[in-house]
């Protein structure tokens, strides 16, 4: 029997051998029904095999403005941690640590001990999972300079980092990218001098040669793309432009004007069946990317890292709703200095983050209708500003008002700063290393063994987590709330391996 990590599962239920872990697994679910003027609910069980492949793939990384703030922080601290660095900072000595990433820094509730205490093991152990010091990193930027000083430019890092760090990134140049002026800021001119010309079809060529030169040089049996290029303004969604795959594909072909540099990518990817994962806000999976995805089965991601305030916001507002309070407005500033912040600063850019920053609460404050008629909503406002002094120091400043018992108010006013690549990088680990993950993990109906086996629909919205504004497959539930994102990961989790659904009940520790 292999032990595919820190534990093993004692059940008849689960099968361990070099190629899969196979659990039989009892999802249940309660479905309800309106029965005259009373909801009826039935609990109902699905019986499901689920198998999840042992061996990891060599895993190559390939991000869209890799020579961003994002994506120079990530590859740095991939190298930090891989080689396990250590610089000297005037607090003392600070060593290479994956803090804010939930495979690498987080662990999972696994079970009772024998002696009562909770018992937990890292989530990266739960499943065989990708090592981040495995992955090989490369992208395109529509800036041609090498991510030793993209790191610079940056101004993110401590400097003996930096410097210790220069001559493992200075050979690293970002491939040349699709850039469309009319799509991001007119601010980012003067850094766009790393361009792929051609019509849009030949740009998306280019791109999906780049994959498999990728692929193929570093010898990688899967390649993951993601975008962490500026965001761009919203693009128009008309049927006969992108409505369809068949559309998407023609207008391209057409060199149609509203196609975005993010979904030529995003097609690119999807014909090169790699995964690809949207994180900014704009509306890169027009429908015709989406159902070009369910055609080729490949999976896509989305959209916009929930990094900083928006992840805070998703948990006050869960917890205020479901303590039976009431906000009834919520103002969130933002300032910021780095290059995004110039980016938002243009008026359509801001728009995408703002609509992107504005659905974060709406699925809380429909769950609660003693507190919300059924088309009341708090007032919700989003400023950004650019103030180049505080640099990639982002501040948010919020203020939630909530109504309280017998007309009382409670304000609750928060403001942070933080770095905000330092906070996105992890996210993006996490991003890669599950949806890898995912494409390991398959399912059938245990009822019939002779079923195929499926996988997770390509709009991977198990990933809802990570994501500010959560694409999930058309007519499903749209879920922001933050501790139920992350228990719909741990409980899958749980699941590959047949054990139950972590549900808090402890009971043991309750009867008399
Ligand atoms: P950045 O401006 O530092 O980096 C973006 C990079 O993309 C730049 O190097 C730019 O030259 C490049 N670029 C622009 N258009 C391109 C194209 N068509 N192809 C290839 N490269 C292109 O920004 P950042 O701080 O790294 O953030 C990146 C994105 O992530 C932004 O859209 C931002 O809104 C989003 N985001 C960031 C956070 C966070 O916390 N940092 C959170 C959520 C979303």
């Amino acid at each position: 029997m292999a032990s595919q990590g820190v534990f093993l599962v004692n059940s008849p239920n689960v099968k361990y051998s070099k190629e899969y872990i196979e659990a039989d697994y009892d999802y249940q679910i309660t479905k309800v029904a309106s029965i005259g003027d009373v909801l009826m609910a039935t609990p109902v069980t699905t019986k499901l095999h689920i198998r999840t492949k042992c061996q990891v793939p060599k895993l190559g990384l390939m991000l869209v403005g890799w020579g961003g703030n994002n994506g120079s922080t990530l590859t740095a601290a991939l190298l930090a941690n891989k080689l396990q660095l250590g610089w000297e900072t005037k607090e003392g000595m600070q060593k290479a640590n994956w803090y804010g990433s939930i495979t690498q820094a987080s662990t999972v509730r696994l079970g009772t001990g024998v002696n009562g205490q909770d018992v937990y093991v890292p989530m990266s152990q739960f499943l065989p999972m990708v090592d981040p010091d495995d992955i090989v990193v490369d992208g395109w930027d529509i800036s041609s300079m090498n991510l030793a000083d993209a790191v610079k430019r940056a101004q993110v890092l401590d400097v003996n980092l930096q410097h210790q760090l220069y001559p493992f990134m200075k050979n690293m140049k970002p491939r040349p990218s699709i850039y469309i002026p009319d799509f991001i800021a007119a601010n980012q001119a003067s850094r766009a001098d790393n361009v792929i010309s051609g019509t849009k079809w030949e740009q998306m060529e280019q791109i999906r040669k780049d994959i498999r030169h990728f692929k193929d040089s570093h010898n990688l049996d899967q390649v993951i793309v993601l975008w962490t290029a500026n965001t761009e303004r919203f693009c128009d969604v008309l049927s006969g432009l992108n409505n369809t795959a068949e559309n998407l594909l023609s207008s391209i072909k057409a060199s149609a004007k509203e196609v975005s540099p993010s979904t030529l990518f995003a097609v690119a990817c999807i014909l090169e069946g790699a995964t690809y994962i949207n994180g900014s806000p704009q509306n890169t999976f027009v429908p015709g990317c989406i159902e070009l995805a369910q055609k080729h089965n490949v999976f896509i991601a989305g959209d916009d890292f929930k990094s900083g305030q928006t992840k805070l916001k998703s948990v006050l507002v869960d917890f205020l709703v479901s303590a039976g309070i009431k906000p009834v407005s919520i103002v969130s500033y933002n300032h910021l200095g780095n290059n995004d912040g110039q980016n938002l600063s243009a008026p359509e850019q801001f728009r995408s983050k703002e609509i992107s920053k504005s659905n974060v609460i709406d699925d809380m404050v429909h769950s609660n209708k003693i507190l919300y008629g059924s088309d009341e909503k708090p007032d919700h406002c989003v400023v950004i500003k650019y103030v180049p002094y505080v640099g990639d120091s982002k501040r948010a400043m919020d203020e939630y008002t909530s109504e309280i018992l017998l007309g009382g108010h409670n304000t609750i006013v928060i403001h942070n700063t933080c770095e905000d690549s330092l906070l996105a990088s992890p996210i993006i680990l996490d991003l890669v290393i599950l949806a890898e993950l995912c494409s390991r993990i398959q399912f059938r109906r245990a009822e019939d063994p002779d079923s195929e086996y499926c996988s997770f629909d390509p709009v991977l919205s198990i990933l809802s987590y990570l994501c500010k504004a959560p694409l999930v497959p058309q007519g499903t539930p749209v879920v922001n709330a933050l501790a139920k994102q992350r228990s719909c990961i741990e409980n899958i989790l749980r699941a590959c391996v047949g054990l139950p659904p972590e549900n808090s009940m402890l009971l043991e520790h309750k009867l008399h």
